[in-house]
């Protein structure tokens, strides 16, 4: 049995059509298969991204219809942006089972909603705070410290509302140290999992 404790890399608001490929070169470098919590409305626009992310193994999940906080929305403005969010998905033949809230901002609408819809809630263990514009070098030495625990690094391949850089290269350079590292330390690399216990009685 492999015991190995492993660590997820994940990416939230995308797809973008300059970023989620470049994000996507560097995990092809990196050897690492990664899960994208991706945005619907951006899901219509670019459903030859998606497509391209599932063809090289990696997992795409959910993140919103809309990027707004759950607390600013009434119960019945977050079913529709559910609904409008899973139809945006199934345009590209992606079925979520995992679900990351915009800002992992959870309310008790959004645990009903995601029992309904056999959702699983998922926030993250390690924050780059990329979306800050920090150096790679610097969310690197962040996450050194943190890695041996196991959990998910959260990241952006796209510049999601409230995100004070212009690009999201930063991201992308730390992809292949941050992999090297988490090996390093002897803790695999692998997309995020579903409950499947949970599956199995949702
Ligand atoms: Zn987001």
């Amino acid at each position: 049995m492999n015991t190995r404790e492993t660590l997820n890399l994940t990416f939230d608001d995308g797809p973008d059509p300059e970023w989620t490929p470049r994000i996507l070169e560097q995990l092809r470098h990196a050897q690492v298969t990664a899960t994208f919590f991706v945005v619907g409305e951006q899901v219509l626009k670019h459903l030859g991204i998606v497509r391209e992310l599932l063809e090289h193994g990696h997992d795409v999940q959910w993140h919103c219809h809309r990027h707004v906080r759950h607390s600013q929305l009434t119960e019945a403005e977050l079913v529709a942006d559910t609904e409008n969010g899973l139809e945006a998905l199934a345009e590209a033949g992606v079925r979520p089972r995992l679900w990351r809230p915009p800002w992992g901002v959870c309310t008790e609408a959004t645990t009903q909603v995601a029992e309904r819809c056999g959702l699983q809630l998922r926030r993250w263990s390690i924050d780059t705070h990329d979306w800050r514009g920090d150096s790679a070098a610097s969310m690197l030495d962040h996450a050194r410290g943190l890695v041996a625990r196991g959990g998910s690094v959260l990241m952006h391949d796209a510049l999601g509302p409230g995100a004070a850089r212009d690009g999201c290269e930063n991201t992308a350079q730390l992809i292949v140290p941050l992999a090297h590292e988490v090996r390093r330390q002897g803790l695999a690399l692998a997309p995020m999992q579903a409950d499947r216990q949970k599956l199995a009685s949702g």
